[in-house]
């Protein structure tokens, strides 16, 4: 521990979470530069500022608006800019950290693993955004032209491959752990409800405690249509049972999201029995970082 958990610094205000682990950037569709999200991000207080851009995508993996070729070319720039506020944040006693979100694509993990060897990250954010070709959390219309049963057989393959994400071995982080909800809240309650939501979710989480991952509590979803912390609570619930540790994120993508509603996910958190959340480190055990719940 190096002393800046409980540094307060920031206005009175400011959330007790120091860490936030999720920051996108211009460089993929964000809306802010890596200075303006690192300027943003101190001013909410945090201490220690974790990038995870976006990786590129195998061919075939599009969404409609794709920004795939903007990250293929931003990625030496996302790199050098990173590293660079990094050591403008150290002298002022800000600790700035290089991640990816890299996407887990079935299939696809030998594209993921060269994409990784050859760049020196600090550590690694799984995200589940597509099954097979499909980006499914892109466009509420391909959700209407679901059935019910199809809308549960998407939520068991997304646990499936969270399974599958985990075993891999290539990630730190499990990204916004029920992302699937998104834009189908109703019906996701209603798996959860059933009795085959429970084994592929538990085999999910289960595999993530196997690979020494964090469950990423990621208050992006109270900005989206499901308007409910990601994951939600009949999940916390297993991750606080199987004692899993937790990493708090924003998901930002503009300059006003670093640490947004932070004081409600340390609420949040502190009901399942969390005290602190985890920062990965290479190779080792994570560095736990106490947070203290704020009153209402
Ligand atoms: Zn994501
Ligand atoms: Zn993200």
């Amino acid at each position: 521990m190096n002393g800046i958990a409980a540094s307060g610094r920031g206005d009175p205000g400011a959330t007790p979470v120091v860490v936030d682990l999720h920051l996108h950037t211009d460089h993929a569709h964000g809306t802010a530069d890596v200075r303006s999200m690192y300027l943003a991000a101190r001013s909410k207080g945090l201490a220690v500022i974790g990038f995870s851009e976006h990786s590129p995508r195998p061919d075939g993996f599009v969404y409609a608006s794709d920004y795939r070729e903007k990250l293929v070319r931003g990625l030496p720039d996302y790199l050098r800019e990173v590293r660079e506020i990094a050591r403008r944040g150290a002298a002022q006693g800000i600790e700035v950290l290089l991640g990816i979100e890299a996407d887990y694509l079935r299939g696809h993990e030998a594209y993921t693993r060269d994409f990784l060897a050859g760049r020196d990250f600090d550590y690694v954010i799984g995200g589940l955004h597509f099954q097979g070709a499909w980006g499914f959390d892109a466009d509420p219309a391909d959700w209407e032209r679901l059935s019910r049963q199809e809308r549960f057989a998407v939520y068991a393959r997304y646990y499936d491959d969270m399974a599958a994400m985990c075993a891999s071995g290539l990630f730190h982080i499990a990204a916004h752990p029920d992302l699937v909800k998104i834009f189908s809240m109703e019906d996701f309650n209603l798996w959860l409800d059933t009795d085959e939501a429970l084994p592929p979710l538990r085999r999910a989480l289960t595999a993530l405690r196997d690979a020494g991952m964090l469950l990423e509590v990621s208050s992006a979803g109270l900005r989206k249509p499901c308007r409910e912390i990601y994951p939600g609570p009949r999940i916390m619930a297993v991750a606080a049972e199987l004692g899993l540790d937790i990493a708090f994120a924003s998901d930002a993508h503009c300059a006003a999201t670093p640490a947004f509603a932070f004081a409600e996910l340390a609420r949040y958190a502190a009901a399942f029995g969390y005290t602190y959340s985890c920062i990965p480190t290479r190779g080792g055990a994570a560095r736990r970082m106490p947070f203290s719940a704020p009153p209402p």
